[in-house]
């Protein structure tokens, strides 16, 4: 099965938790033991597992911010968002987790989030869920 949402991001750099998010969608599906994709289907986002602490939050971004700081970028003749396309590839746009009892396995640290790397914008998330 397949579901999607929508997440708003209001910062041009930002990392917003969804966990709970695929979490309910889990919940939802009823299926007990498979995987879950989760995709983002955007070249200027990424998807990330990381814990959710505010001072961990700001150092990702300083670190987004380092990585491509010394660059010319021949894109941002057209488009002025390199940055962000070099940094979604970086990340990766998806990831893909184990359903064990109708709930994600994951860490305790382990959240789940989605990195805006243009924004603000409205992004679209998608969760494919497989049964095994
Ligand atoms: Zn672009």
């Amino acid at each position: 099965m397949v579901r999607e949402f929508n997440i708003s991001s209001e910062n041009r750099y930002q990392l917003i938790d969804i966990t709970d998010k695929v979490e309910g969608v889990v919940r939802g599906s009823k299926i007990k033991d498979g995987l879950v994709l989760i995709f983002v289907p955007h070249s200027t986002a990424g998807i990330i597992l990381t814990e959710n602490e505010s001072g961990l939050k700001q150092d990702w971004l300083a670190v987004l911010k380092k990585l491509i700081s010394d660059f010319d970028f021949f894109h941002n003749k057209i488009d002025n968002n390199a940055d962000s396309h070099i940094l979604s590839g970086l990340l990766g746009q998806e990831r893909t987790l184990m359903i064990e009892n109708n709930s994600l396995v994951r860490g305790t640290w382990q959240q789940i989030f989605l990195v805006e790397l243009d924004g603000p914008k409205k992004r679209r998330i998608i969760i494919k869920i497989i049964k095994d």
